[in-house]
């Protein structure tokens, strides 16, 4: 049995796509369910659009910094002033394509927590490391540093992805088999931290999740709902999405 404690959560993830018309035909028609939480996190010119629907909004990335010369970053203050409620933090694109080291990532998690904004942590291991076994360790890694910066409270006040590099924008999603073993390991280690936010914390999965396999992924026990990229572009496949997880 899935445990009621935990609302089922979809956030879509427009990264650099989008437009104005595609905004307005998501504040216009994008079905809201009262049984999950949906968030969309579209390019950050968006934000302030967004903010008027009645679902929420979410920012993809946050500088740690809350201001000065950092050309093209954004504050966490500005993101809430645009309304936003939650951030996702280290998607493996900033990790791979912009650097962000573990260490850079658990100082954004701090700082986001720390402005009242909910952070959608994205974690999550490339291919080789898949192949060589080494999924465990590399998760864990990622997870420990959070920790390590921002103590056991993190877990109580974030959202956690999984998102296997190798499934994202790929079209090869994990089964649902291996999605549940990482999350039921991410899971058992949070627990270490805290049992009680560990069992009320969203893991959601993240990679290649579509309108034909959102309802077998989420339908395992340790998975709470889905960080959605391609098919949240999609208004019909998005909303698809979001009855397979109520
Ligand atoms: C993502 O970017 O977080 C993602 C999961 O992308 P996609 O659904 O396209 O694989």
């Amino acid at each position: 049995m899935k445990d009621s404690i935990r609302k089922p959560f979809v956030a879509g993830n427009w990264k650099m796509n989008g437009s104005n018309e595609l905004v307005e035909s998501f504040v216009s028609n994008l079905a809201l369910n009262p049984d999950v939480d949906i968030v969309i996190c579209p390019p950050a010119v968006y934000l302030s659009k967004l903010s008027s629907a009645s679902f929420e909004v979410g920012a993809q990335n946050a500088s740690e910094f809350a201001s000065g010369a950092h050309t093209g970053e954004l504050s966490l203050g500005m993101i809430a002033e645009s309304g936003c409620k939650y951030v996702i933090l280290g998607h493996s694109e900033r990790r791979e394509n912009h650097a962000e080291s573990n260490e850079l990532v658990a100082r954004k998690v701090k700082a986001t927590i720390e402005m009242g904004l909910i952070p959608i942590l994205c974690i999550g291991e490339p291919l080789n490391v898949r192949e060589s076994g080494g999924v465990f360790d590399f998760v864990k890694a990622q997870l420990d540093a959070v920790a390590k910066e921002c103590g056991a409270q993190y877990i109580k006040n974030s959202v956690i992805a999984y998102e296997p590099i190798w499934a994202i924008g790929t079209g090869k999603t994990a089964s649902p088999e291996q999605a549940q073993e990482v999350h039921a390991f991410i899971r058992k280690e949070l627990t270490a931290l805290d049992a009680s936010a560990a069992a009320s914390v969203r893991l959601l999965y993240g990679g290649s999740v579509n309108a034909g396999n959102a309802k077998d992924l989420f339908a395992k026990i340790d998975i709470d709902g889905g960080l959605i990229g391609g098919a949240s572009l999609k208004i019909e496949d998005f909303t698809t999405i979001c009855l397979a997880a109520s």
